[in-house]
């Protein structure tokens, strides 16, 4: 059998991360208190000597570091969206810190016109740090024998960029990353499908990290210009998991959601429906 990449959640944080900076809540205190620490939603993939990033955060050290194999250079990376904790660590790669040469940027049109007009990354294509690569939505795109990654765009707050999610698939299993979206009635019907269960038995994938920013619809004061479908909706539309059923974690967690306490009577709730949270670190054999 040939290579079996490897992918590693690197983050599993809204992009403020977690304790969010100034931000004195019960739950960054927590995580402050202990040292603890949530990284934006990013996923890594080694695929032989390639590295793959799926989103880059400027947590971009802590998270390269929960990587296996120390010391890989990064070869790609590949963009959801423009919002700050998706992109924030571009910058890490050029001369003043990294150094970084020859990284292909995968990205759909209007993030890669994004990334043209402003002036920092421009700058990064010019010397040859990114080299573009934009994709268009919906086409799998081999990247070696046994690695494809394929974005499917969904509607979410489109102010700069729209957004996709990425199937990333290997020989034995596929993972959906899915951080950012509005609603699952958006969603659902931007791509053709009456479930979440319907859409996601047809993309044939393994594994489902998804959007679970908020708890619930009120947790912040004006949260309709922040939409994400809360963690409990979603719950109530998967329903109780099931022996047979597909494998859905959460990821993209903003700081006030009460599933980043332990003890919290939503975390009971979430355990009691059979689904889970995904966690930093955790590594899928593609
Ligand atoms: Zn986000
Ligand atoms: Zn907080
Ligand atoms: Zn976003």
């Amino acid at each position: 059998m040939g290579n079996v990449p490897l992918a590693v959640v690197l983050g599993i944080a809204q992009d403020g991360g977690v304790p969010q900076p100034g931000c004195y809540c019960e739950t960054c205190l927590i995580f402050s208190r202990q040292g603890n620490q949530l990284s934006p939603a990013s996923i890594a993939v080694i695929d032989g000597d390639d590295l793959h990033l799926v989103d880059v955060s400027r947590d971009l050290d802590r998270q390269l570091r929960m990587l296996p194999k120390k010391g890989i250079k990064i070869t790609d990376v590949w963009l959801t969206h423009g919002h700050l904790g998706h992109v924030d660590g571009i910058g890490l790669f050029g001369r003043e810190a990294m150094g970084a040469k020859g990284i292909r940027i995968h990205a759909s049109d209007s993030m890669m016109r994004l990334i043209e007009e402003t002036p920092r990354w421009k700058t990064m294509i010019e010397q040859g740090i990114l080299i573009p690569c934009p994709f268009k939505g919906n086409m799998e795109i081999r990247t070696s024998q046994s690695l494809s990654i394929t974005p499917i765009q969904v509607p979410h707050r489109d102010e700069w960029t729209d957004t996709h999610a990425f199937i990333i698939r290997g020989p034995t299993m596929s993972i959906l990353h899915l951080p950012d979206h509005d609603s699952w009635k958006d969603t659902l019907e931007m791509v053709g499908k009456k479930t979440i269960h319907e859409w996601f038995q047809s993309l044939e994938v393994d594994t489902f990290l998804i959007d679970g920013t908020f708890w619930s619809p009120d947790e912040l004061k004006h949260q309709e210009n922040v939409p994400h479908p809360p963690v409990l909706e979603t719950l109530q539309r998967l329903g109780m998991k099931k022996n047979n059923s597909m494998d859905i974690r959460f990821i993209h967690l903003n700081h006030t959601n009460p599933l980043l306490i332990q003890e919290s009577k939503e975390t009971k709730y979430l355990k009691d429906s059979g689904w889970s949270l995904a966690k930093e670190g955790e590594q899928f054999f593609l």
